[in-house]
């Protein structure tokens, strides 16, 4: 049964993850009054961190593009203490994996191309064809059609089957999507690929909970933690434990599974990706450089494989100062009906491949599986007109609302508090969707 509708009650947000965070700060800008409950015990949702036996590992492998416009408006960047990757990838070297290519940014390593060049990775006929396929794109139906285009179509279009393809653009794109087929839109990828061409990838010296802890230290509404919503009406909240929180209006800013069972949605099939992760301790490290290894898609579940402690020093131990000690992040493909101790034994067997017996030593420090890691379904076609309004009083953010990023999470959160905002100032006004994700 829903309460009367209480236009003094606070607008009440669900969610802490990035999306309820951006929208907790604009609702402050708006001087909106808001509750946020979170249904775990910490904020950040799909982003954070936590210690284990003295490192610090972040929740999957995860990175912050400095590119990004949304962070840049909420984030001071010398708060989040960012510690940069090399500007590079490394790919495999031949089909058995047992050696590596390190491919570096020619714009910042002088050199780099001519060892690109003399690596046959990339020849002349592939740069012919890619920019062939790029040309296709120039007028703008095509670009329109483009857009909504898997990310599959246009490689093939551009050769999939030559070595550049195969080892660097498939295993690279396999790992920022979470998946093996592509069939992310190319629109998507022009965009992840666009910022990372734009801006160094890093991570915050403590972590990537900082982004979260930052977000949070400069809203000023009440946050309440462990407390998950059960339903929602468009004047309250039902909390697990049969509490009704009233509220004038109401942001959900959940994943888009709970989302679609909250309010009904009615989206079907698959709705997100799982992503498996690793942390293993060893005392040589595998990678000679700070880079991530998106491995070819051949030999198993690995997607990156990283020597995070090169990236971030901090994220050792205090007491392991002097002593030789790394520590290897890797992240995996998985199924939901996967056996994790199968998980577990495919990817040491790949990481085997990959580095030699010598994995036999790494510890392996936690693992886990996130089953909601990104969502399937996103933007148009989870709201369609760009507006977060889904019902009388009730709006939607997180990153299946925009794009599956740390940017579309925290854009969406900020258009859910500028829509709500501009609801209650014209009540009948037409809807002006924000565009800027
Ligand atoms: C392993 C991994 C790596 C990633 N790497 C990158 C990357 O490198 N770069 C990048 O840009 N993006 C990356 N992403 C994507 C990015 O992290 C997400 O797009 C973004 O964090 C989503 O934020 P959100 O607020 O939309 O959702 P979430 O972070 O999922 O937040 C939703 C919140 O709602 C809470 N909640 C759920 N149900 C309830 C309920 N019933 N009641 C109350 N609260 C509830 C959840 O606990 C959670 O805190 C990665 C994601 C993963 C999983």
């Amino acid at each position: 049964m829903s309460v009367q509708l209480d236009k003094d009650a606070p607008v009440v947000i669900v969610g802490g993850g990035l999306a309820g965070l951006a929208c907790a700060n604009q609702l402050d800008k708006l001087k909106i009054e808001y509750l946020l409950i979170e249904s775990t015990d910490r904020l950040g949702g799909r982003v954070g961190s936590k210690k284990v036996d003295g490192f610090t590992i972040d929740i999957g492998f995860q990175t912050f593009q400095e590119s990004y416009p949304e962070p840049r408006r909420l984030l001071d960047p010398a708060l989040l203490e960012l510690t940069r990757f090399y500007r590079g990838l490394y790919v495999q070297g031949d089909d058995d994996g047992r050696s590596r290519f390190l491919l570096s940014d020619p714009l910042k390593y002088p050199g780099a191309l001519a060892d690109i060049l003399a690596s046959k990775l990339v020849t002349t006929s592939d740069i012919t064809s890619f920019l062939r396929a790029i040309s296709q794109l120039a007028t703008k139906a095509k670009r329109r059609l483009a857009s909504k285009e898997p990310t599959k179509d246009f490689l093939l279009a551009i050769g999939a089957r030559s070595p550049l393809i195969k080892t660097v653009v498939e295993p690279f794109l396999s790992g920022v999507f979470i998946e093996d087929e592509l069939m992310t839109p190319l629109s998507l990828a022009k965009f992840v690929l666009g910022r990372l061409l734009l801006g160094p990838s890093s991570i915050p010296l403590t972590g990537m909970q900082m982004i979260p802890n930052l977000l949070a230290k400069e809203i000023n509404g009440e946050v309440r933690l462990s407390q998950r919503a059960t339903s929602i009406t468009k004047g309250a909240v039902r909390l697990a434990d049969g509490t009704e929180i009233p509220a004038s209006a109401v942001v959900l800013a959940t994943q888009l599974s709970v989302a679609n069972d909250l309010l009904k949605l009615g989206l079907t099939g698959q709705l997100s990706k799982p992503v498996g992760y690793f942390y293993f301790v060893c005392d040589r490290r595998p990678l000679e450089h700070p880079a991530v290894f998106t491995p070819s898609r051949n030999l198993g579940p690995i997607l990156t494989v990283t020597t995070i402690s090169d990236v971030a020093q901090s994220y050792l131990p205090k007491d392991s100062k002097g002593k030789d000690v790394h520590l290897v992040s890797v992240s995996t493909l998985t199924t939901e009906g996967d056996k994790p101790q199968l998980l577990v034994d495919e990817t040491l067997r790949e990481l085997t491949t990959l580095f030699g017996p010598e994995v036999s030593q790494w510890q392996e420090l936690t693992s886990g599986v996130i089953a909601d890691a990104l969502p399937r379904q996103f933007g148009t076609t989870t709201i369609p007109n760009g507006n977060p309004e889904v019902a009388d009083g009730i709006f939607i953010c997180g990153d299946y609302t925009d794009t599956p990023s740390i940017n579309g999470a925290l854009f969406s959160g900020r258009r859910a508090a500028i829509a709500l905002a501009d609801r209650r100032h014209s009540p009948k006004g037409h809807f002006s969707p924000l565009v800027g994700g």
